[in-house]
């Protein structure tokens, strides 16, 4: 391609008018204004990729070509390289403005900063930003990014040169660079010549996992409030720079819809933001909108669908610091060419449409400047004023039990731009003790007192029942952080203003024994990192206190023991080990000398139980969450850093079971997903069951629990509906009772009985090897199913259970909150033979956020297999 480029310049620089140019102005009169003057010196995407946008899928790094040339030819455009995906893609950000305004950016971007709070730069140019492709597989946005970038390097137009006069247009054309690439790659390899139109051509219909999410088979649309991935953190560090007034998010639908533009549905916008955004500024900007389709005769609708409730979303991340996130929906032809119920739906119009309203944005935020300023003002002056109206001072927080878990927090309120502090000395709160060094504050009298209250606050109120995605998000319970309000001031320390890591102390060399609190996030890294470099690790099943330093020290269930002789490797070897680990996973070993403790079990009890490394083998393919599949890798690879075999459903047939000693199931199924694990067949599922019954340990979640409960993996209950049986059972045919309802309440009836996603409390065993780690027997989980268990007729068996009124946050029908505050069972423990299943009724690894339950899922895998259940009857363990 490279050639061909440098060729095509050389003929466009040599000759007066170029090869290309014909063609160039064809596309161009589709896409622009009828008598645009557009400067022959900027080549035209077609002219620089050799093929008219529309007519084939632009890969990643052909747009990054692309763009660095835009920024060579054109004085209007700088280009920065901003970050690197997770597969080392280059973030790219055009800044559009005239050259006058690029030799004072940096003065600009401070004036910018300065007048959301202050009086001052009004004269200033505006910011804005133009995003697309965050869903690898809604590729039109990207292309029609690049028409954008074309169009305003090479723009004669009066209103162009106003527009660059005026603003600075932040142009980020591609969010998800990984997804993207997966899903060009496909519609490209299976373009005909001509294009098929057919809906059920391979073109049209991508292979499990798809293009949507990043390298992790994450929503990267849900990241921005979270700050997971590397991608997300980099935009948000860009986002901060420069806080753009007006931040459009364009995305792709289903073939058969038209286009869509805010407003969204008017009782799903954020409680926190002032109605001044949806009932003031959306209206405005939709004029705009409106205006752009009609001109080129476009359908479209607003109002119906989609909320701007989560912070996590890019059309709605700018509404917490007094910006605009704008979304757009195109319907997709993903692929060239495909059929719809009126005319077939072309690539290249689905782009001219996410071109006209990328246009139409920048339009309108030039438009309603001052609106946008006031608004801004507004916004952060009302926070601050119900700051101070709030009788909560401040929060403070801190588990110092947990520092690695601790510091995520906290390190996650700075990507916010949160402000908090260290706390000055030791506090007693509400019955919670928060220690210097490892506890800190964060007062609700600040600019971002909104982020502040996403953060930490819950809500259980709510105007609609049905939502596009979680109705709670609470990000303080997500990481199970300890915390409470503070309503009298309180002195505070220094403020945090960079990242914190734990600095583990040195390690000390032992001759007998080295141990781990298990308490620790990364303790199940460390234990893994042990058993891989060759040492013997040991759990403790019961609690001790053992004397560090002359100090009697407490160590709870689970706490990792070490012996020294006891070992295939030497004391050196496993000394250098235990230090390489102690940096890796950041955490304090400490050095014992002896086997006798103060108190509780020694070193050497049979409550001291060898733990086997996890050989892990996790079901994948068609039918399966890609979500919570891509959660478990993660967590993997980046928490823990140990490897997982992920096998297709069709694979397994090849699959020699007993190389893993561990199976991970996530939920499957729904018509969404086609069918789920249905796919496996009867000489499959016995299989599965011997490898169980021999000794493996299966966990699963959700529907993957209903599923091998259905299929008989354990004698274990699902929790039904009590159906309303006729009162004379024997009178079979007798009526049952059908209300009737009119077809336009379905919508909103159906979806109220779902549970989308919100926060319940549980109540774990925090003495059985699931509970593990845990010091507080109520925790948040969070739960987006309706999937709900009996508890086990065995006592020991029920290791999690909802309480009795268990909402903390979110949304729940009542029928719904009920069922599940009557004794549900939450996680159950089943023994199969020398095996056992370990099932969730949630996901513990929600959007790689939830820190406060991971450790559950971990304890299944690197524990379950040291389960040995009390058998009720005997009186005795039967699997031991
Ligand atoms: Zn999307």
């Amino acid at each position: 391609m490279k050639k061909t480029t440098l060729l095509i310049h050389f003929l466009c620089l040599g000759l007066a008018s170029c090869l290309y140019f014909g063609e160039a102005n064809a596309q161009n009169a589709y896409f622009f204004p009828k008598g645009e003057k557009l400067n022959p010196a900027i080549p035209t995407p077609e002219q620089f990729l050799g093929y008219p946008i529309g007519k084939h899928h632009t890969r990643y790094d052909q747009i990054i070509s692309y763009f660095k040339e835009l920024d060579r030819v054109s004085d209007r455009i700088t280009s920065e390289i901003f970050g690197m995906s997770i597969e080392y893609r280059p973030q790219i950000v055009l800044k559009i403005t005239s050259p006058a305004n690029h030799a004072r950016i940096e003065e600009i971007r401070k004036a910018n900063l300065a007048r959301s709070t202050q009086n001052t730069g009004d004269d200033m140019p505006m910011i804005m930003q133009i995003n697309a492709n965050v869903h690898g597989n809604e590729p039109s946005g990207g292309e029609a990014a690049i028409m954008a970038a074309y169009y305003l390097a090479a723009s004669e137009s009066e209103e162009t040169l106003n527009w660059l006069n005026n603003m600075v247009i932040l142009l980020d054309p591609i969010q998800n660079p990984d997804g993207r690439d997966r899903f060009v790659n496909w519609a490209n390899m299976h373009k005909g010549t001509p294009f098929v139109s057919d809906p059920l051509d391979r073109e049209h219909n991508e292979v499990w996992p798809g293009g949507r999410m990043n390298h992790y088979w994450f929503d990267p649309n849900r990241d921005w409030f979270l700050g997971i991935h590397p991608e997300s953190r980099n935009r948000m560090k860009l986002f901060h720079q420069w806080r753009p007034y007006v931040f459009t998010d364009h995305h792709e639908m289903g073939t058969n819809s038209s286009f869509y533009f805010d407003p969204g549905m008017p009782s799903s916008n954020n409680w926190l933001i002032p109605k001044n955004l949806a009932e003031n500024m959306h209206i405005r900007f939709a004029k705009y909108f409106e205006k752009g389709m009609n001109d080129i005769g476009s359908m479209y609708f607003t109002k119906e669908v989609f909320d701007k409730l989560y912070p996590g979303y890019g059309s709605s991340y700018a509404n917490f610091y007094g910006g605009m996130g704008l979304l757009f929906e195109q319907a997709s032809s993903r692929g060239h060419l495909q059929e719809t119920t009126t005319i077939p739906i072309t690539f290249e119009f689905t782009i001219r449409n996410q071109l006209a309203m990328a246009l139409a944005s920048i339009r309108a935020t030039l438009g309603e400047k001052t609106e946008l300023i006031k608004h801004r003002r507004a916004f952060f002056k009302t926070a601050l004023e119900n700051a101070r109206k709030s009788p909560t001072k401040a929060y403070i927080f801190g588990d110092s039990q947990d520092e690695n878990r601790t510091n995520a927090f906290a390190n996650m309120l700075l990507m916010h731009e949160i402000e908090y502090y260290e706390v000055e000395n030791d506090v007693n709160l509400d019955g919670k003790k928060f220690e210097k060094g490892k506890s800190f504050i964060v007062p609700t009298e600040q600019t971002n007192y909104v982020m502040v209250q996403s953060v930490f606050e819950t809500n259980t109120k709510f105007m609609d029942s049905v939502f596009y995605d979680a109705s709670a998000w609470s990000l303080v319970h997500a990481f199970g952080m300890p915390h409470t309000e503070v309503k009298t001031p309180l002195t505070k320390g220094k403020q945090v203003a960079a990242p914190k890591v734990k600095m583990p102390a040195m390690v000390e060399k032992s001759n007998y024994a080295y141990l781990i609190d298990w308490a620790d996030y990364y303790a199940p890294k460390a234990l893994y990192h042990l058993t891989n470099g060759g040492a013997i690790v040991q759990t403790s099943f019961k609690p001790f206190s053992t004397l560090v330093g002359g100090k009697e020290r407490k160590y709870g269930y689970g706490t990792l023991v070490v012996p020294v002789q006891q070992q295939k490797i030497s004391a050196d070897s496993l000394f250098s080990l235990m230090q390489k680990v102690s940096k890796a996973a950041m955490l304090d070993v400490q050095t014992i000398g002896t086997g006798y403790n103060v108190a509780g079990i020694d070193l050497g009890s049979g409550n001291v139980r060898t733990v086997k490394k996890p050989e892990v083998l996790m079901v994948v393919g068609a039918g399966v969450s890609a979500y919570e599949a891509g959660e478990v890798w993660h967590l993997l690879d980046e928490r823990v850093g140990m490897p997982v075999t992920k096998i297709e459903m069709a694979t397994l047939p090849r699959a020699n079971l007993s190389k893993y000693n561990t199976i991970i199931m996530v939920s499957a199924g729904g018509a969404f997903l086609g069918g789920g694990y249905n796919a496996i067949d009867e000489g499959i599922k016995n299989r599965l069951k011997s490898w169980l019954t021999s000794g493996g340990t299966l966990i699963t979640f959700k529907s993957a629990t209903e599923w091998a409960i259905k299929q008989g993996f354990t004698k274990e209950k699902l929790k039904e509906d009590k159906k309303e049986e006729s009162k004379d059972k024997k009178d079979d045919k007798k009526e049952l009772k059908i209300s009737r309802l009119d077809f336009d309440k379905a919508q909103p009836t159906e979806g109220a009985k779902g549970i989308n996603g919100s926060i319940f409390e549980m109540d774990l065993d925090i003495t059985h090897p699931i509970g593990f780690g845990y010091t507080n027997r109520k925790i948040a989980v969070f739960k987006n199913s309706t999937t709900m268990l009996e508890p086990s007729a065995n006592p020991y068996n029920t290791i999690g259970q909802y309480t009795a009124n268990p909402l903390i946050s979110g949304y729940i029908s009542k029928e719904n909150l009920k069922k599940l505050g009557s004794n549900t069972a939450a996680i159950l423990v089943s023994s199969e033979g020398a095996g056992r299943i370990i099932m969730f009724a949630d996901n513990p690894n929600f959007r790689g956020t939830w820190y406060g339950t991971n450790k559950l899922f971990l304890n299944a895998l690197f524990l379950g297999s040291l389960i040995s259940v009390p058998n009720v009857d005997a009186g005795e363990e039967v699997n031991d």
